[in-house]
């Protein structure tokens, strides 16, 4: 049997057990007496009072009725069923508490006895460890979640757990706040405030170093009722309100609080726990904000390196290696997987003429420690691109066994190849400046003067002078002595314009000037004071000269053009006159500057003018020059006759833009050789008055001879009218031969017409036979005519041709009977005959008087040229003849033939239109 002492002992775990038969008032705890039903007949002991129901006796309540409801379980059924259990059982106690008993059940008298002690601190106790259980269980949950959670939800999954935390240890307010990295001030990270509670603090809101001052060592509760606030600056953080601090160290010191408003702690969590709480809320947080700064910062640093075309290096001399940055591989083509490169591999990226360099300095860096600074360009397969140009970068970092050689690549290639470009076009300019004929200067300004104070490198190539040479007064005293007045002048309009353009002569180190046109410019400083000229001489001694030459020469065609006897003048295809001299203004009876606008042919028969626009037509860039005598009735004259050459200006296409002519009044010689043809003519005439007077007394004879017998008829009687009509028409047939041969010596002695006409040449061969033929015959001469069968149209004058043909025949009948006086035998004849191709008629006139001795056959066209005796020849027949067929635009030759002279007159046949 184990004694009640013992029981309770054990029950409850206490050394100082109550004895169950203590007298009931002395019982520290509840004594119940019971039936067997379980009714409860009286309560007796020191917690009686602590009940919450009054209880009576009379009423013998059933027991359970007593208990709370989870406790009224454990008593179902009747009392005897209880023995041998500990009870845990709670009463209803006064002013709502609960009062926890353990106890047990013994049999007593009629009924039995339950006795309980009060195990309400036991309780407790336990309550707290479990709570302290669950608050570590908490922490190491937070803690996890904190550890795990991805960094984007950090902020909220730290929120919720501020949130249940609050909510469990019914704080109203709830924040933690951090230390600010970049303000060193404090800071809400988080904040959590119940649905009824004043909201005391948000979400990054700055305290400012308000909580510096706290002691971070332990929990701290502001408890306005009991005045422990020795802070206002804290109190106002809470707003004035109680409030619970509680800090987070780590190796610098404090690193976060957790702030509790409306709050100040509770009794049953200790200092430690709190701590240890916060700790597992702050540590996790604090360590994945640093990771997220550090994650932070090398995206940065990566992005920065992409943006760059940079990326770290390490030298790795233990194993020759060199490990580069990710975005450095990728730049470099190397693979990215593996970021350690042999050195070799390294340096063979570099180009040849930069590797051995770099190497070197490498050798330096590890040896010397000496930090590496070079530009490097890559070797390239495709050498059409620009080079790829990096700088690399390098020091040593640490010392002894833990130095490290680290630094960087960049890429350079844009400044590099702008460098380049910029170089290039820097030289280039520097020879375009050196080799041109241009020289830059420039002058700086001295109190109002122009000193020389730079000349580019083309100084010295083109004058042979330097910039010393033309210091001080130098310079002035290079300057053509005529020309010196001229660049003070440019001087003085440099400074007063601000800009000059001049021409001067320089004379260069051998003596000789030379022309420079000056252009300067001169710059002004902010407050628009002179600061310097610059401008730039061109050497314009050769283009100066020319110019100079062309206007001399100009000047000479000019005076030769307005002095010169003969009619020059310019004008436009349409005949336009754009310029004429002197001569051809006196002509046409005006000034020269009269003349411009002028139309040629005004002055032109049309026929005439067509003539001239035809012929202007047919000039050629390859023939541009052609020459004509043209006919002009001119004002106040008869008729005027110029030579006239013409020469065509073309433009680039070979079109005809201008013509420059130069005429001669031809006019007096035109007359003289009328008057020339003339007397020739007469003189012809003369020749042939034999053979005309032979030619009228033909039919005079034959006349004679008819009246003659007529009258014989007549003095006969014997006068028949057949007969006599018969004579009379041979008479009238007599007559009329007569007068065709006056008539046309009368036509042949007028003059010729003004202009040529177009004529049948067959037509003077007939006229011309008419008035020679039978003077011919008369002496014996056979002329031997083949008539023409074709019909071709001459211009020219009839007459003139006929005189030609009288010419020729004339002489040769002269030959003939010179040559029958010495060879009686002779049987002289003339043959005529005529032929035609498509552009000309020739006329033949041969005889077989023995031609003409060679030697003179060169001679025979001069004029006054004659073997016949003194007032029998004249010696102008052929050279007049010569004259006529030549400007007729023919041909006059003779060769002698089997057996005399052949003449042949050519002539261009004209088209009938
Ligand atoms: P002219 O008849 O007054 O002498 P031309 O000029 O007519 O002058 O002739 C020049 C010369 O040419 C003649 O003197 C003559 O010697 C020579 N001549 C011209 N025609 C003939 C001819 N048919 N046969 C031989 N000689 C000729």
């Amino acid at each position: 049997m184990i004694s009640g002492d013992n029981l309770f002992g054990r029950l409850l775990g206490r050394h100082n057990a109550l004895a169950l038969d203590a007298p009931a008032t002395a019982f520290t705890g509840l004594q119940l007496h019971l039936d067997h039903q379980g009714r409860v007949l009286s309560i007796s002991g020191s917690l009686r009072p602590h009940l919450a129901q009054h209880f009576s006796s009379d009423a013998k309540p059933l027991l359970h009725t007593l208990l709370c409801a989870n406790s009224a379980l454990s008593v179902e059924g009747l009392p005897a069923d209880w023995q041998r259990h500990s009870l845990d059982l709670d009463f209803q106690g006064t002013a709502g508490h609960i009062l926890h008993t353990r106890g047990g059940i013994e049999p007593y008298g009629e009924g039995w006895t339950l006795r309980l002690l009060d195990i309400s601190d036991l309780l407790v106790g336990q309550q707290l460890a479990q709570q302290r259980e669950q608050d570590h269980q908490l922490a190491c949950h937070i803690s996890d979640q904190l550890r795990v959670c991805s960094l984007s939800r950090l902020p909220d999954v730290l929120n919720e757990h501020l949130c249940s935390l609050a909510q469990r240890w019914h704080i109203p307010c709830a924040a933690l706040a951090l230390l600010d990295d970049e303000s060193q001030g404090w800071q809400i990270y988080s904040y959590y405030a119940a649905h009824d509670a004043p909201a005391l603090w948000q979400t990054g809101q700055r305290l400012g170093t308000s909580l510096d001052s706290v002691n971070g060592n332990a929990p701290l509760s502001l408890d306005i009722a009991q005045g422990r606030s020795d802070n206002p600056r804290l109190q106002s953080v809470f707003g004035n309100a109680e409030g619970f601090l509680v800090p987070y160290r780590d190796g610098q010191g404090v690193a976060a609080w957790l702030l509790c408003g409306f709050y100040t702690g509770q009794q049953h969590t200790s200092d430690r726990d709190w701590l240890n709480l916060t700790a597992a809320i702050a540590a996790p947080l604090l360590s994945r904000l640093r990771e997220q700064r550090h994650h932070q910062q090398l995206e940065r640093v990566e992005a920065l390196q992409g943006l760059l075309g940079t990326g770290w290096w390490e030298l790795l001399p233990a194993t020759h290696e060199i490990q580069l940055a990710p975005q450095l591989l990728r730049s470099l083509s190397l693979e990215e997987s593996a970021s350690r490169q042999t050195l070799d591999t390294w340096l063979e990226l570099i180009h040849p003429a930069d590797r051995q360099e770099l190497n070197s300095r490498l050798q330096d860096l590890q040896a010397l420690g000496k930090p590496l600074l070079t530009s490097v360009r890559l070797q390239r397969t495709d050498t059409e691109q620009n080079p790829v140009w990096y700088r690399v970068q390098g020091q040593v970092l640490g010392v002894g066994d833990s130095r490290r050689w680290i630094g960087f690549m960049l890429d350079i290639s844009d400044i590099k190849n702008q460098q380049l470009q910029a170089a290039a076009a820097h030289a280039r300019l520097d020879n375009l400046i050196a080799s041109s004929p241009a020289v830059i200067y420039v002058q700086r300004y001295v109190s109002g003067a122009l000193h020389p104070a730079f000349f580019s490198d083309s100084l010295l190539p083109l004058l042979g002078w330097t910039l010393a040479d033309c210091s001080h007064e130098g310079l002035a005293s290079l300057i053509h002595p005529e020309d010196r007045d001229l660049y003070f002048e440019r001087t003085r309009q440099l400074l007063r314009e601000g800009n000059v353009r001049s021409r001067y002569r320089v004379r260069d180190k051998l003596g000789h000037y030379h022309w420079l046109l000056d252009e300067a410019k001169l710059l002004r400083d902010d407050l628009g004071l002179p600061v310097e000229a610059v401008g730039l001489w061109l050497d314009v001694t050769e283009a100066t000269q020319a110019a100079e030459q062309i206007k001399q020469s100009e000047e000479r065609y000019r005076l030769l053009v307005e002095d010169s006897p003969a009619m020059i003048c310019r004008y436009r295809p349409d005949l336009t006159l754009t310029f004429g001299n002197t001569p051809l203004a006196n002509y046409l009876e005006c000034r020269p500057a009269q003349l411009p606008g002028l139309h040629l042919g005004d002055w032109l028969s049309d026929e005439q003018r067509q003539a001239f626009v035809h012929r202007i037509s047919q000039l050629t860039p390859e023939f541009p020059v052609s020459t004509a005598e043209i006919s002009l009735q001119l004002p106040g004259r008869e008729h005027a006759w110029w030579v006239w050459s013409d020469r065509g200006v073309f433009d680039e296409q070979g079109a005809l833009v201008e013509v420059q002519a130069v005429g001669r009044d031809n006019t007096e010689v035109r007359r003289s050789q009328q008057q020339l043809t003339q007397s020739a003519k007469m003189a012809t005439l003369g020749e042939m008055a034999t053979g005309l007077a032979h030619e009228i007394n033909q039919p005079l004879n034959v006349m004679r001879m008819a009246i003659v017998n007529v009258l014989k008829r007549l003095s006969n009687g014997d006068v028949q009218i057949d007969y006599l009509t018969e004579k009379l028409q041979r008479i009238d047939t007599q007559v009329q031969r007569a007068a065709r041969v006056v008539d046309h010596m009368r036509v042949f002695g007028r003059r010729s017409e003004i202009e040529q006409q177009p004529f049948d040449p067959v037509q003077a061969v007939e006229g011309t036979l008419s008035l020679l033929s039978e003077g011919l015959r008369g002496k014996g001469v056979d002329v031997r005519i083949s008539p023409a069968d074709f019909s071709v149209q001459v211009k020219g004058y009839v007459d003139q041709l006929e005189q030609v043909l009288i010419n020729l025949m004339v002489n040769a009948r002269d030959a003939l009977l010179s040559q029958r006086e010495k060879h009686p035998e002779l049987r002289p004849w003339i043959a005529v005959h005529s032929e035609h191709d498509s552009r000309h008629v020739r006329i033949w006139v041969e005889d077989n008087g023995g031609g003409i001795d060679p030697r003179l056959l060169e001679r025979i066209f001069e004029p006054f040229f004659t073997t016949k005796p003194i007032g029998v020849g004249t010696g102008l027949g052929l050279s007049v003849s010569y004259g006529i067929v030549e400007n007729m635009g023919g041909r006059l030759n003779v060769v002698n033939g089997e057996d005399g002279a052949r003449f042949c007159v050519e002539l261009p046949i004209v088209s009938e239109g």
